[in-house]
């Protein structure tokens, strides 16, 4: 199997969104830097940028040539942020999967891997992959899926793909808190699970649990599901 987990609210669920939140603010100043506007505008035109380009980022490329880096470089100042605390139980569970664990993820790897050294999961992961190595297009982009897939062709056991395709796709399980990012994987045969609070589980979401640590409680069904 190889597991992949996004990061935000996924890794870290729902119960620390502060640490998200921290992130957040930091967008906004990054907006404001940009457009020279009040922080309340700053939010609008985050909303407007959401709407119109996907993410705050894409909106910042598009209307004000911000370089990804430069971007990243200035919201994922420590000294700002908040980062998910230790957690020896998400770890327990993390290393108990069998297989192949990687974190998938729409930021930049610095800011997942400061959170997984907080939690004490790093070297739960084989690597992350991450929104620069998608060439600054996120997931839902079937893109980000695709540049994954090829990533992961050479980075795990050849006998996990077959010509460049994964040789069994349900093999390839992802783990979010958002189902719009689960729906291109569904349909590529991917295994998908839903991290989330919220019980809204539409039909490509295979299995569904409210936070990670309830993960053990679906483990036995899905082994059967991808046996
Ligand atoms: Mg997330």
């Amino acid at each position: 199997m190889i597991w992949l987990f996004d990061y935000d609210l996924t890794l870290y669920g729902a119960d620390e969104r502060n640490v998200l939140d921290s992130l957040d603010e930091r967008i906004s100043k990054s907006v404001q830097n940009a457009t020279g506007v009040d922080y309340e505008t700053a939010h609008q035109i985050r909303k407007d940028y959401l709407q119109r380009f996907g993410t705050t980022l894409a909106g910042l490329q598009a209307m004000h040539g911000v370089k990804p880096d430069d971007f990243f470089d200035f919201i994922h100042q420590p000294e700002f942020l908040q980062y998910p605390k230790a957690s020896p139980a998400k770890r327990n569970l993390i290393m108990g999967l069998e297989g192949h664990r990687f974190v998938f993820t729409n930021g930049r790897r610095d800011w997942s891997e400061a959170g997984m050294e907080h939690m004490g999961v790093r070297d739960c992961f084989e690597d992350v992959f991450d929104l620069k190595q998608m060439d600054w297009v996120g997931k839902p982009h079937e893109s980000a899926y695709d540049k994954v897939e090829a990533y992961l062709a050479k980075r795990v056991p050849e006998e996990f793909f077959m010509n460049g395709m994964p040789a069994n796709p349900s093999h390839i399980v992802l783990l979010e808190d958002s189902v719009r990012n689960l729906e291109p994987a569904h349909r590529r045969g991917w295994t998908t699970i839903l991290v989330n609070p919220i019980p809204d589980v539409p039909s490509w979401v295979n299995f569904y649990v409210p936070s990670l640590l309830h993960l053990t409680t679906i483990l036995p069904e899905l082994v059967t599901h991808n046996s």
